[in-house]
C-alpha cells in the first residue's frame, strides 16, 4: 500500500431508502468505512443486495449519503451542491456492469464518449474533442474507424471497452468499476480485467471495484473489503485476507468461491453459508452475522462488534476478536 495521502476516504458512510414498510427505512449502508490510497486497487466484495453498489453510487453521489462523509483528496462532498461538485467530479468517473443497458443505443460511440467532455470541458474546440475520443477509443484497444458506429453493432466486451474509454475520456484519477466484468462473457472477461490492469499502469490510475466475483478479486485487488448487510466486516491486504480469512462470513464466502480444481482442498475447506441474506430493513440484532454465523455466541444477539485492529492493516468485526 502506498504511504501517500488516500485518494478516497469513506467515514461512517450510510445510506437508507424509504421502504414504505410502516416507515422502516431499507437500511442499505450502515456505518461504512474505508479509504484508498493512490494508484492501489480496493474492492469491496459480497454478496447481491449486501450495499457495495449502493456505496459506489452514494461515493459518486447518484445517491444522498443519510449520514458520514466522503473525501476526495481531502475535500469533503459528502453534502455539496451540484455546482461545487461539477469541477470534483472530473477526478471521478465510474464504468458501470451492463454495458448494453449502460450505452444509449441511439447516440454514436463518439456521442458516447463525449459525454463527459461536454459536462465538464465546454470550452474543447471540436477537433480538440474529437483528439480526446479518439485518444480513449485507442487506449482500449478500438479505434477512429468507430466513431460513427452504435451500440448494438459491438459485441459486449467491445460495449464495455466503449464503457471505459467514456469513464477515462476525461483523465479521472479515481475510477469506480461496479462488476464491470460479470455482464460479460467468461472468455473476454480476463481481457477487460487485462485492459484495466494495463491501463492503470499507463495512466496511474486509482480503482474502487465492486464485486461479486472473488477470483476476479483475487487477481486485480490490492486491498478489499468484505460487506455483509450494509456493513464491512473484514478489510485488510488482498492476500491475507484470501490466506487468511478471519471473520466467519469471509470465510464462508471464500469457501463457496469456484475453484479450479474443487477436490484439492474438500476436507479443509469450511462449510459454504447456508441460508438467504436478511432483509435491510429489518436486519437482525447485535451483530448482522448471527443468523447464518456458525460460530455464534450468546453476546452475538445483543451486542453489534465493533472493528478490531488486528494488525498487518487488517480489521475484523466479529465478538471472536477482542
Ligand atoms: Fe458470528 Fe458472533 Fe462473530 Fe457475528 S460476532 S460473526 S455472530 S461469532
Amino acid at each position: 500500500m502506498s504511504d501517500k495521502p488516500a485518494i478516497l476516504e469513506v467515514e461512517n458512510l450510510t445510506k437508507h431508502f424509504r421502504s414504505g414498510v410502516r416507515g422502516h427505512p431499507v437500511r442499505a449502508l450502515d456505518g461504512v468505512t474505508f479509504s484508498v490510497a493512490p494508484g492501489e486497487t480496493f474492492a469491496l466484495v459480497g454478496e447481491s443486495g449486501c450495499g457495495k453498489s449502493t456505496c459506489a453510487r452514494t461515493i459518486i453521489r447518484l445517491y444522498e449519503p443519510t449520514d458520514g462523509r466522503i473525501l476526495l483528496e481531502g475535500t469533503d462532498i459528502s453534502h455539496l451542491g451540484a455546482r461545487q461538485l461539477r469541477p470534483l467530479r472530473r477526478n471521478i468517473q465510474m464504468v458501470f456492469q451492463d454495458p448494453y443497458a449502460s450505452l444509449n443505443a441511439r447516440m454514436t460511440v463518439r456521442d458516447i464518449i463525449a459525454e463527459p467532455l461536454r459536462v465538464h470541458r465546454p470550452d474543447l474546440a471540436p477537433a480538440e474533442a474529437t483528439d480526446l475520443i479518439v485518444d480513449a477509443l485507442t487506449a482500449v484497444g478500438l479505434g477512429r474507424e468507430y466513431l460513427t458506429r452504435y451500440p448494438h453493432e459491438f459485441s459486449g466486451g467491445q460495449r464495455q471497452r466503449i464503457g471505459i474509454a467514456r469513464a477515462l475520456v476525461i483523465r479521472p484519477k479515481l475510477v469506480l468499476c461496479d462488476e464491470p466484468i460479470s455482464a460479460l462473457d467468461v472468455s473476454i472477461q480476463a481481457q477487460i480485467v487485462n485492459l484495466l490492469r494495463d491501463l492503470q499502469d499507463e495512466l496511474g490510475l486509482t480503482y474502487m471495484f465492486i464485486a461479486h466475483d472473488l477470483s476476479m478479486v483475487w487477481h486485480v485487488a490490492d486491498s478489499v473489503a468484505v460487506m455483509y448487510l450494509g456493513q464491512i466486516v473484514e478489510s485488510g491486504p488482498t492476500r491475507m485476507v484470501y490466506s487468511d480469512p478471519l471473520h466467519p462470513y469471509t470465510k464462508g464466502l471464500l469457501a463457496s468461491a469456484p475453484r479450479p480444481d474443487p477436490s484439492a482442498d474438500l476436507l479443509s475447506r469450511p462449510p459454504a453459508i447456508e441460508g438467504e441474506i436478511p432483509s435491510p430493513i429489518h436486519p437482525p440484532s447485535g451483530c448482522r452475522f448471527r443468523t447464518r454465523c456458525p460460530a455464534v455466541m450468546p453476546i452475538c444477539s445483543d451486542v453489534a462488534p465493533n472493528p478490531v485492529d488486528v494488525g498487518d492493516g487488517r480489521t475484523v468485526s466479529c465478538h471472536l476478536f477482542k
